[in-house]
């Protein structure tokens, strides 16, 4: 039999991650102001996880519609878009990951497959740099590295998402001028001209045909 100690301490191990508040104003004007998929004709969900600390989240539902809007413009090459699947509040524990292991505790239980998941936090630390920031990271769990999911940190530029979502289908950085996977400072071409190579494309192409038939991404009926 089992005393109340050793149950206690069974409840305590089978205990789940500590529960994400309602979302502060509901999904209503999130679900307003996103894009839609448009003419893609691959239409995938995006899962959204917005920290929410003292009742108000770190970005804004116009903001994250202009990241979306801008990944939806370049996957435009591969008849691709994106589209919210659902907005949840994430616990202000996650407002600043700056650890591996914060990367992998946030989305360890919060992963499901069929969908990009995309955590909106207010700082993104720079493991291989401590003390710095970086914008936006496509993290896969280390135990289990087919669970992978999006942080994007609420200071990045319009581009970051579509940036991190390229990872996402499978590309690496790359120093092809034109492409958006390209880091490097440069002059030229201006950033409104910048997007994928066509090699690129071709990559994400195949990466978007593995995740369909392993059902990684689920298309959505538009
Ligand atoms: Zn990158």
């Amino acid at each position: 039999m089992l005393g109340p100690a050793t149950l206690a301490a069974l409840l305590a191990l089978a205990s789940p991650a500590p529960e994400d508040p309602a979302l502060v104003g509901g999904a209503d004007p999130w679900t307003a102001a996103q894009p839609g998929c448009g003419e893609a004709r691959w239409c995938f969900g995006i899962a959204l996880h917005v920290v929410q600390r003292d009742e108000e989240l770190v970005q804004t539902p116009a903001w994250f519609a202009r990241q979306l809007a801008e990944a939806n413009r370049h996957f435009a090459s591969i008849d691709t878009g994106f589209e919210l699947a659902s907005v949840e509040a994430l616990d202000a524990a996650y407002a600043q990951v700056v650890t591996r292991e914060a990367r992998d505790e946030a989305g360890r239980h919060r992963f499901t497959r069929g969908v990009v998941h995309v955590f909106l936090i207010e700082r993104l630390g720079d493991v291989d740099a401590p003390g710095e920031q970086i914008r936006g990271v496509h993290w896969r769990q280390r135990s289990k590295i087919e669970k992978r999911w999006i942080f994007l940190s609420g200071i990045s530029s319009d581009m970051v998402l579509a940036h991190e979502l390229g990872h996402f289908f499978s590309l690496p950085h790359s120093t092809y001028a034109i492409s958006i996977m390209n880091k490097r400072r440069r002059e030229s071409p201006p950033r409104e001209a910048r997007t994928f190579h066509p090699e690129e494309i071709q990559r994400m192409r195949k990466a978007r045909n593995e995740m369909l038939a392993d059902q990684m991404l689920v298309a959505r009926e538009k």
